[in-house]
């Protein structure tokens, strides 16, 4: 499985990343993307790695 960490320094709150991530697991909160879905679907895609213009996504294989 994947996780996928965001963090929340770089983030600068486009709210790009949240429409492409096929999982639909990533939400704005107070302006910062986060994980607010089951972080267990996450699928490793990078679509949000990719998307991102901060650099603010980390995925690991667990
Ligand atoms: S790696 Fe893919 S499935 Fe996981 S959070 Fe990023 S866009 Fe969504
Ligand atoms: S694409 Fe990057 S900068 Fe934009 S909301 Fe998502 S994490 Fe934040």
């Amino acid at each position: 499985m994947f996780m996928v960490s965001i963090n929340p320094d770089k983030c600068a709150g486009c709210g790009s990343c949240v429409d492409p991530c096929p999982a639909k697991i990533l939400g704005m909160v107070d302006d910062k993307a986060e994980v607010t879905g089951d972080a267990a679907e996450c699928m490793g895609c990078e679509t949000c790695i990719e998307i991102c213009p901060s650099g603010a996504f980390t995925i690991m294989e667990l």
